[in-house]
């Protein structure tokens, strides 16, 4: 296969749980600077994809590829992989008894064998990149939601990642808490930064994302640009399902 012109390729990948068929083939590729959006009803394999494009699941059938290297299948790789396809969960997954830097900073000093000083710089770098420099010595627990999902996006950014995958990231926040992660996300966008996204945020979706993708059933149904998805006719499946979060 051609991997050339894309940072990531995902070919037929399908996944069950027992008698769950969960991924029925999802194929698609994504360039440099794109911000993939998936959307599309509850139980219908997203999280699994994106589990999947880093390992975190393992596919019964299908490959990824970064930079054209094969990421399934890659045995002690797959550390290697991990780094460079970060991953931003819903509920955050911070260490408790650790301070903001430190969060950022464990996988630095454990992962990468930075030494203690530029772990701590690079921390600090990042966590001013989602505008929380200032709170980097606070535990989660004196966190808002927005601001501990910032920290968690910042741990991302510290293994200088390819792709982020971001899991409905502003799922379990109020709406203005909502506000400032999708901000930080729309900058990163804005910065190059290569994104695939699972969120209901449409107003985020149709500004930033260079494709959404409308999955059913364990499969993409529809995909296209924000502008067609919302417009054009023919993608009533999609605009049905909107409909219904309306
Ligand atoms: P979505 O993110 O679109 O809501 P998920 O990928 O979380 O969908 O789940 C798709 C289906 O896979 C659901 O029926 C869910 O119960 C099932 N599933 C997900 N993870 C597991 C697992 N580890 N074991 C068994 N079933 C799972
Ligand atoms: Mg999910």
């Amino acid at each position: 296969m051609n991997t050339n012109n894309y940072i990531l390729n995902v070919e037929d990948i399908h996944k069950s749980f027992g008698n769950n068929e969960v991924l029925r083939g999802v194929s698609f590729n994504v360039r440099k600077g794109d911000t993939k959006v998936f959307i599309g009803p509850s139980g219908t394999g997203k999280s699994t994809l994106l589990r999947c494009i880093n390992q975190l699941t393992l596919p019964d059938k299908g490959r990824v590829w970064l930079h054209g290297e094969e990421v399934t299948n890659s045995g002690a790789r797959i550390n290697h992989f991990r780094q460079k396809i970060g991953m931003v969960f819903q509920n955050f997954f911070l260490f408790d008894h650790l301070t903001a830097v430190r969060n950022v900073e464990v996988a630095l000093l454990k992962v990468k064998g930075m030494g203690k000083e530029e772990a701590r710089e690079k921390a600090l770098y990042e966590l001013r990149q989602v505008g929380m420099e200032d709170w980097a010595d606070h535990y989660p627990a004196e966190l808002s939601g927005g601001q501990a999902q910032r920290v968690s996006i910042a741990r991302a950014l510290a293994m200088d990642p390819d792709v982020i995958l971001f899991d409905e990231p502003t799922s379990a926040l109020d709406p203005e808490l909502t506000r400032e992660v999708l901000e930080v996300m729309k900058k990163l966008a804005q910065q190059g930064m290569t994104m695939l996204v699972v969120t209901h945020e449409m107003g985020f979706a149709c500004s930033v994302a260079t494709e959404i993708l409308f999955m059913e059933n364990g499969l993409i149904a529809e995909q296209g640009s924000p502008e067609m998805l919302l417009s054009d006719p023919q993608y009533t499946r999609t605009r049905n399902f909107l409909g219904q979060l309306a």
